[in-house]
C-alpha cells in the first residue's frame, strides 16, 4: 500500500483571454472547479494505477470538502484518515489565459490545520510501503510523517513543491527527493540539473528531478546520473504531470521493479496525463499504463 500525507485543494479555474491587471477587470470565457491538490492528486495517481492508497489530511466542512472526498474514494483511494475540519477546505484560484499561462492564488484552509499526525495514522502509515510527501501542509506536519515514515522502515518519497528551504531533520528522513527542474534549482541554487541533483545528494541519498518533455535525471550518491528520455506525445494539458509521476514511481517501486524499469514505466504514465485535459482526470488507468509503456 501506499499512505499520502497531503494537501486537498478545490481548483477554482477562471478561463480568461488576458489575465487581469492589478484594477482592472476582465469578462472571462469560462469557470471550472476541478479537485486538486498535490497530495490528493498523488493519492487518484497511484490508486488509478491499481495501488491501495491511503489518504492523510483535512477538507474543511463546506460542500468543496464533500466534493473532495467524493473524488478521492471514487479514485479508490480510502479517506478515513482525511479528516473533515471547520472552516473552509483549502482551495486554488487558478487564472487560465489563452496562451496557456496560469496564475495562482492557494488558499491552505482546512490544510493549515494538519500540524502533526493523529491516532492512527503512524499505524497507516507503517503499513505502508512508500509515503509521498509534498509541501503543501505545515512543515510540522511533513516532518512528523517523515519520522513516523523512517523509524517504520517505509520508503519517503518527498516532493518539494511549493519550493522552500528545507530543514535537515526532514532531509535526514527523506530517501528519495523528487522535485522538478525549477524545484531543484530553487533548492541549490544551481540551474543545470546534473550539479542541481549533486547538490542535493549531499542531503539526501537519491534524487529524481523532473524535466518535463525532456525527461527525468535520476542520481544516487557515489553513483553516474542516467536519464531517461520522455515518451514523445501531443501535450495538451501538463497540470499534474509531475504528481502523476510521483504516484506512479511509488506504485512501480512497491511493486518491487528496479529503478531504470520503474522510472520508464512511470514516464509513460506522465505522458499519458499530458495528452488528456485535467488534473485528476487526465490520469491513466493500469491497463493504459502497461499498454503505453510497451509501445
Ligand atoms: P511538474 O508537473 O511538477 O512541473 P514536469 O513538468 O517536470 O513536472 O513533468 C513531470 C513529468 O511528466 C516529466 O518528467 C515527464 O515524465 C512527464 N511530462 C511532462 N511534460 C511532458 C511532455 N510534454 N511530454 C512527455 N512527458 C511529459
Amino acid at each position: 500500500a501506499i499512505a499520502v500525507l497531503g494537501s486537498t485543494n478545490m481548483d477554482l479555474v477562471a478561463y480568461v483571454p488576458k489575465a487581469p491587471r492589478l484594477g482592472e477587470t476582465v469578462t472571462g470565457r469560462a469557470f471550472r472547479t476541478v479537485p486538486g491538490g498535490k497530495g490528493a492528486n498523488q493519492a487518484v495517481a497511484a490508486a488509478r494505477l491499481g495501488a491501495e492508497v491511503v489518504m492523510i489530511g483535512a477538507v474543511g466542512a463546506d460542500e468543496f470538502g464533500v466534493r473532495l472526498r467524493a473524488a478521492l474514494t471514487s479514485a479508490g483511494v480510502e479517506t478515513a484518515a482525511l479528516r473533515t475540519v471547520e472552516g473552509a477546505s483549502g482551495t486554488a484560484h487558478i487564472t487560465v489565459d489563452d496562451e496557456g499561462a496560469n496564475s495562482i492564488i492557494v488558499i491552505p484552509g482546512a490544510n493549515a490545520s494538519v500540524t502533526g499526525l493523529e491516532a492512527g495514522d503512524d499505524a497507516r502509515i507503517g503499513a505502508a510501503g512508500s509515503l509521498l510527501l509534498q509541501l503543501e501542509l505545515p512543515l510540522s506536519a511533513v516532518l512528523a510523517g517523515a519520522l513516523a515514515a523512517r523509524a517504520r522502515g517505509v520508503r519517503t518519497i518527498l516532493t518539494p513543491a511549493p519550493a522552500r528551504p528545507l530543514p535537515a531533520e526532514l532531509l535526514a528522513a527523506t530517501d528519495l527527493l523528487l522535485p522538478n527542474e525549477h524545484e531543484a534549482a530553487a533548492l541549490t541554487g544551481r540551474t543545470d540539473p546534473r550539479r542541481a541533483a549533486e547538490a542535493l545528494l549531499q542531503d539526501v541519498p537519491e534524487v529524481v528531478i523532473t524535466l518535463g518533455a525532456a525527461g527525468v535525471l535520476h542520481a544516487v550518491r557515489g553513483g553516474e546520473p542516467l536519464t531517461v528520455a520522455a515518451p514523445v506525445v501531443q501535450a495538451v494539458d501538463t497540470t499534474a504531470a509531475g504528481d502523476t509521476f510521483a504516484g506512479a514511481l511509488a506504485v512501480a517501486l512497491g511493486e518491487g521493479r528496479p529503478m531504470p524499469e520503474a522510472l520508464r514505466w512511470a514516464s509513460a504514465a506522465a505522458a499519458l496525463s499530458v495528452r488528456r485535459r485535467g488534473a485528476q482526470d487526465s490520469m491513466p488507468t493500469r491497463a493504459e499504463a502497461d499498454a503505453f509503456a510497451l509501445t
